[in-house]
């Protein structure tokens, strides 16, 4: 599905935050990436859908290599990646609807009016997905009117809004309390199961991760000390 190959990342300073990063994520399976602060996850994450340049090294989604792609290219095939954020980078001003419905844009509309014209079918699609996270109650909220749980909930909506192939999760629940951060963990990965959708989760909380995921991989000063299930993690990570 995703598969990454010698992925390197230099940045203008001189710093190294990716070493030759060799990695595979099949169809379905949910990985969190831990490691400290600097560790490089933030940078693997943002290499892989382009908002950070790969120095080199190969990005493989199917059979794409998205780092060589050409700017109109890449913003097609970024189409195929969902991305969900920790401060959850929704549009303040318009609904939880339209919020939604961007994801599908794949950009954020000037034009409310613009949204109004939507297609009934893709309408009918975000209330199926705002059903699904539990906000089919709120869908006319403004984004603002929210907690940060539900706006979360809002940003997972958002990113299937697109029919993504793959999740690039990033600390999805840094800016949560404990409990709702279970809890939108668990609605995380709770719908990429049903979907059967690869999520790579930049989760900086290794219980969190133990609890929820898969697979963990451990970065450290952008090398991979750590790649297993997560009750054989150990001090490595
Ligand atoms: P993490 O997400 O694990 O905290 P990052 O990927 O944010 O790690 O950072 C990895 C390393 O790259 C750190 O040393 C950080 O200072 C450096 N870094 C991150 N972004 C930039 C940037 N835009 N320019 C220069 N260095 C950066
Ligand atoms: P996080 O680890 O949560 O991504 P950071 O504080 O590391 O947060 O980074 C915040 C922003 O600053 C990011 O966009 C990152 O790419 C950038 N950044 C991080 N480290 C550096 C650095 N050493 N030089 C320049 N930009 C950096």
């Amino acid at each position: 599905m995703l598969h990454l190959e010698q992925l390197s990342k230099t940045y203008k300073t001189g710093e190294t935050a990716l070493h030759d990063v060799t990695l595979d994520v099949p169809k379905g399976q949910i990985l969190g990436l831990i490691g400290p602060s600097g560790a490089g996850k933030s940078t693997l994450i943002r290499c892989i859908n382009r908002l950070v340049e790969p120095s080199s090294g190969k990005v493989l989604l199917g059979d794409v290599d998205l780092a060589k792609l050409g700017k109109a290219d890449l913003r097609r095939q970024r189409r195929r990646i969902g991305m969900i954020f920790q401060e959850y980078a929704l549009v303040e001003r318009l609904t939880v609807m339209e919020n939604v419905l961007s994801g599908r844009l794949g950009y954020v509309p000037f034009w409310r009016s613009f949204l109004r014209k939507y297609p009934p079918a893709d309408i009918q699609r975000a209330y199926a997905l705002l059903d699904r996270v539990g906000l089919i109650d709120h869908a006319d909220k403004r984004a603002d009117a929210l907690s940060g749980g539900q706006r979360q909930r809002v940003g997972i909506a958002r990113a299937l809004a697109q029919d993504p192939e793959l999740l690039l999760v990033d600390e999805p629940t840094a800016s949560l309390d404990p409990k709702t951060s279970r809890q939108i963990m668990r609605l995380l990965t709770e719908i990429c199961t049903e979907r059967g959708l690869p999520a790579i989760v930049n989760i900086h909380d290794v219980p969190l991760a133990q609890q929820f995921m898969q697979r963990i991989v451990g970065l450290r000063a952008g090398r991979v000390v750590f790649d297993g299930a997560p009750d054989a993690l150990t001090e490595a990570a």
